[in-house]
């Protein structure tokens, strides 16, 4: 009699632990998505994820402490804060970024990297609205004699892997039969190594990181030609989160109307070109 009721003891006990684990299961859930209070799904509960790839000065670059800052940055965290949850950074390749695979796994909620919208990209993304306008731009060392792309014949030109810089370079070799090596290079810091050693003749990305290198290491490279490609950036994030995405919109739209956006272009980019 006594065993029996040990069992069924042991039985409720069982049964106890087996909801306890259940309930530790849907905790340990929440503690990997969640909902902010108002309504928008989140890969991590209590904060706003936000893929990029490292570094991409103005938009997105350590400072001396470590901490990741930049225009890109000081946006997104107009998005957090409206989210009411603060702005956890993730540095990955641009490669994931682009093709949407960052997103759809689950890895941020956002993306923020001087991303481009482009058609073949929208496909696999949503942008917001546009939120900085680009151009691409051929940079050089200080007194190079290059000045066009033609000027390159025979000689190495850096671009950097999976952006629109290096797409552009292609489709400009091909159609103007130019002469041109050009080197892709996995991310700016190494693109701009390179040509500051020489190892390029020169080399193009987006007009802003290059402004900022020459601000950050003045007399050392310049820019020989510039692209007028109309490029536009984007935040995105993963097909079909309308609630996010409209977030996103809402506090872009709202950093522009009330001088925020200004005084973030300002601080990172500089004086605002006439439009
Ligand atoms: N704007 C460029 C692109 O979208 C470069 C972006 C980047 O390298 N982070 O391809």
């Amino acid at each position: 009699m006594s065993k029996f009721i040990f069992v069924r003891k042991t039985a409720v006990l069982a049964a106890t632990a087996a909801l306890a684990i259940g309930g530790v299961a849907g905790c340990a859930k929440e503690d990997t998505g969640g909902t902010t209070e108002s309504g928008v799904p989140l890969v991590k509960a209590g904060a706003l994820t936000t893929c990029t790839h490292l570094p991409y000065a103005p938009f997105q670059s350590k400072d001396q402490s470590g901490k990741v800052v930049g225009f890109d940055v000081a946006l997104i965290d107009l998005v957090a804060a409206k989210l009411n949850v603060p702005q956890e950074i993730v540095d990955t390749p641009f490669e994931g970024i682009k093709s949407g695979a960052d997103l759809n796994s689950g890895k941020c909620d956002v993306a923020a990297a001087g991303m481009t919208i482009t058609d073949e990209r929208k496909k696999v993304l949503d942008f917001s609205e546009p939120y900085f306008d680009a151009t691409q731009a051929l940079a050089v060392v200080a007194g190079s004699p290059v000045k066009t792309l033609e000027d390159l014949a025979g000689k190495r030109l850096g671009v950097q892997g999976g952006t629109t810089g290096e797409e552009y370079i292609n489709a400009q070799v091909k159609e103007k039969g130019l002469k041109i090596e050009v080197v892709s290079y996995k991310d700016l810091a190494a693109e701009q190594q390179a040509l500051s050693t020489n190892q390029v003749a020169a080399a193009v990305n987006d007009l802003p990181v290059w402004n900022e290198y020459i601000k950050a290491n003045p007399g050392k490279v310049e820019v020989a030609a510039g692209f007028d490609t109309g490029e536009q950036y984007g935040f995105a994030v993963k097909k079909g989160n309308a609630e996010l995405l409209k977030t996103v919109n809402e506090a872009i739209a709202a950093a522009r109307a009330d001088g925020t956006y200004d005084k973030i272009y300002a601080t990172w980019i500089g004086e605002k070109p006439a439009s």
